[in-house]
């Protein structure tokens, strides 16, 4: 038995046990003990690489992709994109300080948000941040002060709203000219900041950004953005005679859940992209800019899988079945937010039919701790393992101590050997800032 489970690094093994990565769950939930996040190091460099080689074929040395890391943060992580010479984006001074300690080079991360405080901006500047994507004129003015202060001129990018409606687009949610992200070409805001960052001594204005949204497996959205962004910088060029060296173009590209979702082709999407960015270059007349993208979930996402243990089975004759686990919305909160979609299976019976309907829920005192309804599972019983798979993204970075839960390990699956990169939280972390 050899057929992949949704992608190709899940698979059922001889013994009925699933398999992630090559290893067997079954043996590493005995090891590590559960709730516990697996991370596969292999699959996590190959998207990386996807990203890079393309980007670099289609828009030139030294476009490549910034991870977005609030989809997944810690030491380890930052020291993997570090050795895979990619940048990072971070959106607080607690994934910059992280960054910091694992030594990822500052002159490629990027700092993002909607509403950085003083702190953030003085400890980034500290710290000789590569950029500052810049969210509003308030935020423009701030950051010239505490760059003149340091001495320094701080290179930045003007996050823009390319107006992108997101009724057409569902899953578009932060492009539109109400975000809270961004100034909106639209109503003049964007010129208006472009005006007044060149018009500042300590920063330089390298360029733009925009970032449409999460989850999207269209290719539209990223053409019709990247055509009003070109737009915008060609209208700069002529108005003010500033030429940006620097268009992001955000991050975004969709990921498979479950097998009814489609498989999003990053380099196809990409050359797709180049061709047609390049030709508007061509067409307006701008010189090709630097291309970034922020990939965060299409990176990670599928390298994740989860692992926890049945504890109570409970059928409620007439109504549903809950199968109830040892961890919940504490360590995958996605469920509870978005309803979003998972494959679940149990690890030590993977081989077994599936005609067991029932809720997986978590072990959190709230009714919507759930992490997926409707599942078919062979019908499990205490003790067995349960695997989510596909979490690599936004489930550890999202996880909290609601109930004073403790949070699950990250262990990273790389050639053939486990690394622990962040160790089970203690009772003794959960009062650590109690006095
Ligand atoms: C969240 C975010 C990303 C990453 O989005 P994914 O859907 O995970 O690829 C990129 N850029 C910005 C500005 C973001 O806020």
């Amino acid at each position: 038995m050899d057929t992949k489970i949704v992608h190709s690094n899940v698979t059922v093994g001889e013994n009925g046990h699933l398999l992630f990565a090559g290893a067997d769950t079954v043996s590493l939930a005995e090891k590590y003990g559960t709730p516990v996040f697996l991370l596969d190091d292999a699959r996590v460099r190959t998207r990386v690489r996807e990203y890079k080689e393309a980007m670099a074929r289609n828009f030139g040395e030294g476009s490549m992709p910034l991870f977005a890391s609030k989809s997944l943060s810690f030491k380890e992580i930052y020291r993997m994109m570090a050795e895979e010479g990619i940048g990072t984006d971070i959106v607080s001074s607690g994934e910059l300080f992280t960054a910091v300690c694992a030594g990822f080079p500052m002159e490629r991360a990027f700092f993002h948000g909607n509403n950085k405080t003083d702190f953030d901006i003085s400890y980034a500047i500290e710290h000789r941040i590569g950029y500052f994507i810049v969210d509003s004129i308030e935020e423009l003015t701030l950051i010239d002060e505490y760059a003149e202060k340091a001495g320094i001129r701080q290179k930045i990018l003007l996050r823009l709203t390319p107006g992108i409606d997101p009724h057409t687009h569902q899953k578009i949610s932060t492009g539109g000219v109400d975000s809270k992200f961004g100034s909106a070409i639209e109503t003049g805001l964007a010129k208006k900041m472009t005006k007044a960052a060149l018009s500042k001594q300590s920063v330089e204005l390298c360029g733009f950004h925009c970032h449409i949204g999460s989850q999207i497996f269209e290719i539209e959205p990223y053409i019709t953005a990247a055509d009003i962004m070109l737009g915008f910088i060609a209208d700069m060029r002529e108005e003010f005679g500033f030429t940006a060296k620097i268009l992001n173009l955000g991050g975004g590209f969709g990921v498979r859940y479950v097998e009814s979702d489609p498989e999003i082709n990053i380099t196809a999407n990409i050359d797709a992209i180049g061709a047609h960015v390049r030709a508007l270059c061509a067409q307006k007349e701008i010189p090709l800019p630097t291309i970034y993208m922020e990939p965060g979930r299409s990176i990670v996402a599928d390298a994740g899988m989860t692992l926890y243990t049945v504890g109570s089975v409970k059928e409620i004759e007439g109504f549903k079945n809950y199968v109830s686990i040892d961890g919940g919305m504490t360590d995958n909160p996605r469920y509870t937010l978005y309803q979003s979609a998972y494959t679940i299976r149990i690890a030590n019976r993977a081989d077994e039919t599936a005609d067991f309907c029932c809720t997986v829920g978590g072990r959190c005192c709230e009714s919507g701790d759930l992490i997926q309804e409707n599942v078919l599972l062979p019908k499990p019983k205490r003790g067995d393992i349960l695997a989510v798979l596909v979490t690599g993204a936004y489930n550890y970075s999202m996880a909290s101590n609601y109930n004073r839960v403790t949070k699950p390990p990250v262990v990273v699956l790389r050639d053939g050997e486990e690394i622990l990169a962040v160790r089970r939280e203690r009772f003794e972390d959960l009062v650590a800032c109690d006095i």
